[in-house]
């Protein structure tokens, strides 16, 4: 059915890269194509995402221009919807852990902000329950889902929308972009994982011959105790995120350190208040600038606040030490 009001518009927008960069087929590399573009509407907003989409370009190979999309677009929303699988998670959780009525569950979802109408909530639940009800022993919808790639790459996410509450795991295979199995579990440990993964595993019939994930701690070690020697890719942005952690906290300690050395502007500020002459300014400048470069913080992973920091604070030092020489006296 045709929507009748306006979608609202976004108020982010997110790339989702495509973490696989080998075709499954023939080995070869996978060359970025184009950007596919959707809207979703989540629990954070409306987001419009940028989904990056590879293929195999070589002329042998079976899956010759066959479009991959990021595996990261799975996590955040199905094939075909407009809500995002968190919003589709709590709607599903507030109705059978908590018991509420759907004129409840869309009170409470437009008190969290998101635009969603109460027949939607009603499909959502549906789709929820669809979800859920997926079974491993629907061997002709496994067979149908896996005919054209011969094998399965699973991505494992666990959605936990609400802290505290229960996660929805959800088993999708890559590579055709489906759900193969939804569970919704209260403990995750990495047998509960284990489990689900061999569940999965074991109704395929073909093989699986690549897991991609967060790269989570329990999910690398379920991956390994169910799938032992498949290999585990984990999605760049978090693989970045990891990588960069020990750099991210040396960078923090710096920059502590040094904040410590460029205290008490403020009495030096009050000091000159008052005076309007040239040296006042210029001493309420340098102030300015050791303050502002003191909140200009970067983006971790990419931009190390610390460093950032210190290039600021040796610049200020140097024209310090120019305007020193030039009056023939040393800055204190
Ligand atoms: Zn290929």
């Amino acid at each position: 059915m045709a929507r009748r009001t306006t979608r609202p518009q976004p108020t982010r927008h997110l790339e989702l890269p495509a973490s696989l960069r080998i075709c499954p087929e023939c080995g070869g590399p996978l060359w970025a194509a184009y950007r596919s573009r959707r809207t979703v509407t989540t629990l954070d907003g409306v987001v419009r995402l940028g989904i990056q989409v590879r293929r195999c370009r070589a002329p042998q190979c079976r899956r010759l221009g066959v479009p991959l999309r990021s595996e990261q677009e799975g996590r955040l929303v199905l094939p075909q919807h407009e809500f995002g699988l968190d919003v589709v998670a709590t709607i599903g959780r507030l109705r059978h852990a908590e018991h509420r009525s759907l004129p409840e569950i869309h009170a409470e979802l437009v008190r969290r902000g998101v635009p969603i109408c109460a027949r939607s909530v009603g499909n959502l639940l549906d789709r929820y329950d669809e979800l859920l009800a997926l079974s491993t022993t629907d061997l002709g919808r496994l067979r149908r889902i896996t005919a054209e790639a011969g094998r399965v790459i699973l991505a494992v996410d666990g959605l936990q929308p609400d802290v505290g509450h229960e996660v929805l795991w959800v088993l999708r295979d890559v590579l055709s972009g489906e759900v193969l199995l939804a569970r919704s579990l209260l403990s995750s440990t990495r047998d509960d994982l284990a489990k689900l993964i061999r569940e999965v595993s074991e109704a395929l019939p073909v093989p699986i011959t690549g897991v991609v994930s967060d790269g989570q701690d329990s999910i690398r070690k379920a991956v390994q105790k169910a799938l032992d020697g498949v290999p585990h890719q984990l999605c760049q942005f978090h693989y970045l995120r990891e990588a960069a952690k020990p750099i991210y906290e040396a960078d923090r300690h710096a920059k502590v350190q040094l904040k410590k050395k460029v205290r008490g502007i403020r009495p030096i500020e009050r000091k000159v208040e008052g005076r309007d002459d040239d040296e006042a300014r210029a001493i309420r400048g340098y102030c300015a600038a050791v303050r502002s470069s003191l909140t200009d913080d970067g983006r971790p992973p990419l931009a190390a606040s610390g460093l950032k920091l210190q290039g600021r604070l040796t610049e200020v030092a140097a024209s310090l030490d120019r305007v020193a020489v030039k009056r023939g006296s040393r800055r204190s």
